[in-house]
C-alpha cells in the first residue's frame, strides 16, 4: 500500500536540532542566556528540576522559577494506551515567555480550590523533568484518565496540540530524585512529594487537597497511587481564567485535533535521538496500524498513516492555525463568556432548558443526555422543520407545523437567537452550535461553582 502523505506547517520555526533541547528558537535562546547570566544561587524550588539538566532549563526572578522544556520526556511514550484520541507527541517550545512559571513564594489562599470541580483545562503541576501534569480528571469533568485507559505506562498522553503531558504523578522520577526532593511542583508554588515525607518517614494526615503543613510551617502535597494522584486542588493562590490556571504556557497545534479511535491499543513508539523522526504503532481488532511522522527543515511536519484495514488515510492536513510564533489557540471559552444559551422565560431562577426537557430527549432512558442524544434531537428537529429540504429553516418553516420534538418549540420561540448570523434562516450548523453549547453547559454540571465551561480540549 502506498502511504498517503501530507504536510502541515508549524506555526513557528526551528533552528538547530542537534541538542537535547530540540527547539532552539528565540524563546529558548533568550531563556538560556538569562539562565546562564544568573549569578546568585538557584532558589530551592529549582532543586528537583536541576536534576534533569538535559531536559530542563531553569531561570528565575524574584517572584517565579521558570521551567523550560521541549515537552518530550526521555522515556518511551504512548505505549499501553487503550483509549487513544490519535494525537501523537510533538516537541513544544515551553521556553522564555512560554516557560512554566512556579511561584517562589506561594501564598496560602483562604479557601483553596478543589481540582474535582475546577481546573479541567491545562496543567495544574509541572514534573521535575519539565513535563506538565494535567488534572487526572479530563476536561469532560468526570472521566478519570488513568482508569479510562487513556494513559501510557508513564501516566501520560497527548493533547489536542499533540502536546505530551502526564495526568498522574511521575513515579518513574522518584528514584532519581530520592525522597528528599519533590516529584513535581504544583502551579501554586507548593511541592508535591511522593509516598514518604522528605525525611523518609511515613506520610502524616493529609487534607482534602492531599497536602499538609510540616513542623516548620511549610505546606506541601503528596502524590498517591489512586485518585487524586497528585495535588487534589490548590492550597495556594492561583489565578483562574477560562477554567484553568493562568498564566501558563500554550502548546502550539500543527493540525486539526483528531478523533478517538475505538478499540485501538498503542503497542510501540520510537523517536530518533534528534527527535525528528517518530513512529507510533497500534493494534485495532487484531490488525496493525501506524503513524509515522517527521519534522522537516523549516518546521514542517509530515505525517503518514497506515490504517488497520490496509488503507492509508486521507487527512487534508489543514492546520487552521498558521502564522508567526505566539499564534496560539484562542482561549477555549473566551467567546462564550456572558453568552450562555437562551433559556425558556419561565421566571427565575431559570432552570436550564435541557433539564426541563431531559426525559423527552433521553433516548436510552439513563437519566442523562448524551452528546449523541442531543445531536439526534438536533437532526430530528432540523429535518422536521426544513420542509423544502434546502438546508435551512426559514422563518415561515419555523412557524409552520414543524415537528413534535422538545427542541422544536425552542427553535420556534428563539428563532432570532438561534439564527446567529441573522440572515433570516437557521442553518444546521447554527442549530448544532447552539445545541452543543447548551449540552456542554449541561454536561459540565450546574452548581459546580465554575462559571467557565471550556469545551473539551485535552
Ligand atoms: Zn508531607
Ligand atoms: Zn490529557
Amino acid at each position: 500500500m502506498k502511504d498517503f502523505r501530507f504536510i502541515v506547517l508549524l506555526g513557528f520555526s526551528w533552528v538547530g536540532l542537534a541538542s537535547a533541547h530540540l527547539i532552539e528558537d528565540a524563546d529558548y535562546q533568550a531563556m538560556k542566556k538569562k539562565s546562564s547570566a544568573q549569578t546568585g544561587a538557584a532558589p530551592k524550588t529549582a532543586e528537583p528540576f536541576l536534576k534533569f539538566p538535559d531536559a530542563v532549563l531553569v531561570d528565575w526572578d524574584e517572584k517565579y522559577l521558570y521551567v523550560g522544556s521541549d515537552g518530550l520526556p526521555d522515556h518511551p511514550l504512548m505505549i499501553g494506551i487503550t483509549a487513544w484520541q490519535q494525537q501523537v507527541p510533538l516537541p513544544q517550545s515551553y521556553y522564555g515567555g512560554n516557560a512554566w512559571p512556579i511561584p517562589l513564594h506561594p501564598i496560602p489562599s483562604t479557601n483553596g480550590m478543589s481540582a474535582k470541580t475546577n481546573f479541567f483545562r491545562g496543567a495544574i503541576a509541572v514534573a521535575a523533568n519539565g513535563i506538565p501534569i494535567f488534572n487526572p480528571i479530563k476536561n469532560d469533568g468526570r472521566t478519570d484518565t488513568y482508569l479510562a485507559g487513556e494513559l501510557d505506562q508513564y501516566g501520560g498522553h497527548c493533547g489536542r496540540a499533540d502536546d505530551y503531558h502526564y495526568h498522574v504523578a511521575p513515579w518513574h522520577l522518584a528514584e532519581r530524585l530520592g525522597p528528599s526532593l519533590p516529584l513535581a511542583y504544583a502551579l501554586d508554588g507548593y511541592p508535591i512529594y511522593g509516598l514518604s515525607e522528605p525525611d523518609g518517614g511515613s506520610v502524616a494526615r493529609l487534607d482534602s487537597f492531599q497536602g499538609h503543613t510540616n513542623g516548620l510551617g511549610e505546606y506541601h502535597y503528596h502524590a498517591s497511587k489512586s485518585y487524586p494522584y497528585i495535588n487534589g486542588g490548590f492550597h495556594g493562590e492561583v489565578s483562574v481564567q477560562g477554567g484553568g490556571v493562568e498564566p501558563q504556557p500554550n502548546a502550539t497545534p500543527v493540525r486539526q485535533a483528531t478523533a478517538p479511535l475505538p478499540g485501538a491499543k498503542i503497542t510501540g513508539f520510537e523517536m530518533s535521538a534528534d527527535k525528528k523522526k517518530y513512529q507510533l504503532e497500534y493494534v485495532q481488532n487484531g490488525k496493525k496500524g501506524s503513524v509515522s511522522y517527521e519534522i522537516l527543515s523549516g518546521g514542517n511536519v509530515q505525517f503518514s498513516f497506515k490504517n488497520p484495514d490496509g488503507t492509508t488515510s486521507e487527512s487534508n492536513g489543514k492546520t487552521g492555525r498558521t502564522g508567526g510564533g505566539g499564534n496560539r489557540p484562542p482561549p477555549p471559552d473566551g467567546k462564550q463568556r456572558g453568552e450562555g444559551p437562551p433559556m425558556e422565560g419561565n421566571g427565575q431562577p431559570r432552570k436550564p432548558w435541557i433539564e426541563n426537557h431531559l426525559t423527552e430527549m433521553d433516548g436510552n432512558r439513563d437519566g442523562k443526555l448524551s452528546q449523541e442524544e442531543m445531536m439526534e434531537e438536533v437532526s430530528k428537529t432540523f429535518t422536521g422543520y426544513d420542509a423544502d429540504r434546502n438546508g435551512k429553516i426559514s422563518q415561515s418553516e419555523a412557524n409552520g407545523p414543524g415537528v413534535r420534538s422538545a427542541m422544536a418549540g425552542f427553535v420556534k420561540q428563539h428563532f432570532a437567537e438561534v439564527d446567529k448570523d441573522a440572515n433570516g434562516a437557521i442553518s444546521l450548523e447554527e442549530l448544532k452550535t447552539l445545541a452543543m453549547k447548551m449540552w456542554e453547559k449541561y454536561s459540565w454540571g450546574e452548581g459546580s461553582g465554575s462559571s467557565q465551561r471550556p469545551p473539551p480540549q485535552n
